[in-house]
């Protein structure tokens, strides 16, 4: 079974005087190169399901499997190792390490399990020089545009050729001819790695490029 495959997910979290269910009833069915966009007003859940897609939270209920594996039954290394090795994740506000130069940030992903040699080095370049930064990839976040840093946290995501590729609002913080480049960046390079993308966003424009969407509302995706 490969691909993406999530069950009913329900998430619910402590509220005072009883709780809060965000979400009740999220199913989706992905498979490899094909791409969704998740609408849904703000506070409806749209992140709290892509967290759970992406195993940075557990779902209350329902069934999440990957390329037929559940990610939950997993310890939490072997759980963080999976993260690593088989999602991308890419943030509206690009996560990256200020400390860190271009190259570093997108080799990330293989420091936090097991290192880089050579291969993973030159790869990484690769990518960075994808995403139009190879001059860029000894300068540090600070030095570089929202929309090229945003192009550095694409392909950090995208490094270790994740089968599941999660964009929370990629665009949300551009203005709209570079959030036009990102969402083509992100679609050519998904089409080339052949993995699931999901996409949350509150721009039906952006929703418009992508294959299918989904919309959320009161909890249920439909
Ligand atoms: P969206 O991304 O669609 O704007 P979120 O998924 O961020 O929505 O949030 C949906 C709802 O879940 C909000 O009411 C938010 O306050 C609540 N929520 C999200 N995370 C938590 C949490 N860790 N604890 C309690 N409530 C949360
Ligand atoms: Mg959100």
């Amino acid at each position: 079974m490969q691909g993406l495959h999530a069950d009913q997910l329900r998430k619910s979290f402590p509220a005072p005087g009883g709780e809060l269910t965000v979400l009740r009833d999220a199913s989706l069915r992905l498979e490899p190169g094909q791409n969704t966009a998740i609408l849904g007003p703000s506070g409806s859940g749209k992140s709290t399901l892509l967290a759970i897609l992406g195993t940075l939270e557990t779902p209350t209920g329902g069934t999440l499997t990957l390329d037929g594996e559940n990610p939950f039954t997993l310890g939490e290394a072997e759980l963080a190792r999976f993260r690593n090795r088989r999602i991308g994740y890419v943030f509206q506000d690009h996560h990256l390490l200020p400390q860190c130069t271009v190259l570093q940030n997108v080799l990330v992903p293989y420091l936090a399990d097991g290192g880089a040699g050579p291969e993973e080095i030159a790869h990484a370049e690769s990518l960075i020089e994808r995403v139009g930064l190879s001059e860029r990839r000894l300068h540090r976040p600070a030095e570089l545009s929202g929309g090229e840093r945003q192009r550095v946290a694409i392909a950090r995501a995208l490094v270790r050729g994740p089968g599941l590729v999660l964009a929370d609002e990629p665009t949300g913080n551009l203005d709209g001819a570079t959030a036009e480049a990102i969402v083509s960046l992100l679609l050519e390079m998904h089409a080339d790695l052949g993995s699931v993308l999901v996409v949350v966003t509150h721009s039906e424009d952006l929703a418009l490029r992508m294959q299918s969407r989904r919309r959320l509302a009161d909890g249920i995706l439909s």
